[in-house]
């Protein structure tokens, strides 16, 4: 509420991470926003002390208090088996939104300058192969499972639609490889075709990921907003930072239902930690989105405007602009020197630019109403049968040997379909020249056409092909599901 403190908890991070978030603090206190901020670690330090997490349950107790965090970058230890300690975060606390807006600035030099850059990237942020189940399936074969969910999808798309309409846009772009991952990335964009009906005032369109970065480079003012899953999500929203002028000003904020994750995009920077030259701007703007979620938007709006102002102004230039506009590096404006500057602005309007005061926009702010279509009623009457098993095998004997060995042990019930290898037919022979890599999927169906497969018949098959190859490593269920296969076909199948 304005007027009350509010609670919020401060993770200074690593590298650049306490330099940035002071400045950030400095400017907030200066335009009287009064914060009760609780001071939490996560990241580097947490780990060296063998918190294989990075997050302390001290900083996890402090979130589920306060429920709003401002954090600066968190290193990722790089060659050991620990996870990063802004993905746990994300992830403890369901910020299943992580919104990126990149817009043109003032005064930071562009290719793109004038041509009015302003879109919203809205990640998907707690799937995809973020889930990071990842398994040696052999001693040299790595897999990572991509789990992409009906309600993961529901949540983002819908929050990318609710956000459009808050905010007054008139686009939201799906951006997916639904081309080539049928069922994953198939299923956010057949999510997105059909929310997309309950947002008609909204144009809903889906483009291919690889076009979307085509076009970003080539005409990135066509974007409005673009909904996307998470690795997707995480490559475009760095090239739409390149677009805007760079890392330095790049903010984010990560949202779910309970709690909200407001950071930089950039990490830590370690060669400028400790030197006050680096560019605080991103982690201020990733404030102003903390602060209109906290409903002290009069606040950001002039936060804001002293930032615009600064920045057409260009009499406080950090290193990174200075680098960018060709100016004198040696003659940069420090951190606290650009604060400073931030805050003795406060109060006054850009000239060039219209003024955020009064406006909205870009809050990255949305709170839809959950309303989803997963409910046990869905899947009490999903119809779904059983009809066939991948089994993965790890072997040096090549398919044209193993595919006569299955055919003499499936039994009854099943007959082999196919062996691949890396998702191509190498069995039945085929003319191709598809490499080995000792990794085989052999797919077993239903001996004939239509009939049952039970899941006794599938472990008894397992239990036979254990004998012949103790190396077989997992095993997938083939289901079909109201009447439609639940997985892929092979390559050349
Ligand atoms: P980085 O810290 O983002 O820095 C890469 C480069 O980007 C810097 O050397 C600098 O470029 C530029 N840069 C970054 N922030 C800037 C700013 N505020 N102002 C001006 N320029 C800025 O990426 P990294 O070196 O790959 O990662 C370092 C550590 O941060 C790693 O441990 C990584 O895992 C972590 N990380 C954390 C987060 C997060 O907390 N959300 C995000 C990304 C990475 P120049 O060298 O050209 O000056």
């Amino acid at each position: 509420m304005p007027g009350q403190p509010h609670r919020v908890t401060v993770i200074p991070g690593d590298g650049v991470g306490p330099e940035v978030v002071r400045s950030a603090q400095r400017i907030i206190a200066a335009a009287g926003v009064a914060i009760d901020w609780e001071t939490a670690e996560a990241g580097a330090e947490v780990f060296k002390r063998g918190d294989t997490s990075g997050v302390p349950q001290a900083t996890r107790d402090s979130i589920a208090r306060t429920r709003v965090v401002l954090k600066g970058p968190l290193e990722t230890p790089v060659g050991f088996g620990e996870k990063s300690a802004n993905v746990t975060l994300r992830k403890l606390f369901e910020t299943y939104a992580n919104v990126r807006p990149a817009r043109e600035l003032p005064g930071v030099p562009t290719r793109y300058a004038g041509e009015g850059v302003d879109m919203i990237i809205v990640r998907e942020n707690i799937e995809d192969l973020y889930a990071g189940i990842e398994h040696m399936q052999t001693a040299d074969v790595a897999q990572c499972l991509k789990i992409i969910t009906r309600k993961g999808s529901e949540k983002i798309i819908r929050y990318a639609f609710e956000l459009a309409r808050r905010e007054g846009r008139r686009k939201v772009t799906c951006a997916t490889k639904a081309n080539i991952m049928k069922l994953t990335e198939g299923l956010f964009k057949r999510v997105f075709e059909e929310l997309s009906a309950e947002y008609p005032e909204i144009v809903a369109e889906h483009l291919i990921i690889d076009n979307v970065a085509h076009q970003m480079a080539k005409d990135p003012a066509q974007f409005d907003i673009i909904v996307t899953t998470n690795l997707n999500g995480d490559i475009i929203s760095d090239l739409a930072s390149g677009l805007v002028g760079g890392l330095g000003f790049a903010p984010s904020g990560n949202y779910g239902d309970d709690v909200a994750i407001f950071e930089a995009v950039h990490g830590s920077a370690p060669k400028y930690a400790g030197k006050d030259v680096i560019n605080p701007t991103a982690l201020i703007l990733s404030s102003l989105m903390m602060l209109r979620h906290l409903d002290e938007s009069d606040a950001a709006d002039r936060i804001e405007d002293a930032v615009l102002v600064t920045l057409e102004e260009g009499r406080a230039v950090t290193q990174d602009l200075a680098r960018q506009t060709g100016g004198d590096v040696a003659r940069a404006a420090s951190t606290t020197g650009f604060t400073n500057t931030i805050i003795a602005n406060l109060g006054r309007q850009p000239a060039t630019v219209p003024p955020r005061h009064g406006s909205e926009r870009p809050s990255g702010e949305a709170r839809p109403r959950p309303r989803w279509t997963y409910g046990p009623e869905r899947y009490a009457s999903m119809e779904e049968e059983l009809v066939g098993a991948d089994i993965f095998i790890e072997s040096d004997d090549l398919p044209l040997m193993m595919g006569p060995k299955l055919e003499t042990l499936v039994g009854d019930a099943f007959r082999l379909l196919f062996i691949s290898s890396r998702g191509t037919v190498a069995y039945p022979g085929t003319s191709t020249a598809t490499d080995h890599v000792r990794h085989y999927r052999c797919r077993f169906v239903a001996a004939h056409e239509g009939a049952a497969v039970t899941d006794a018949d599938v472990r008894a098959l397992l239990g036979r092909v254990a004998v012949a190859y103790p190396s077989w490593n997992h095993v997938e269920k083939l289901r079909r599901y109201a009447g439609e296969d639940g997985f892929t076909k092979a390559q050349g199948q």
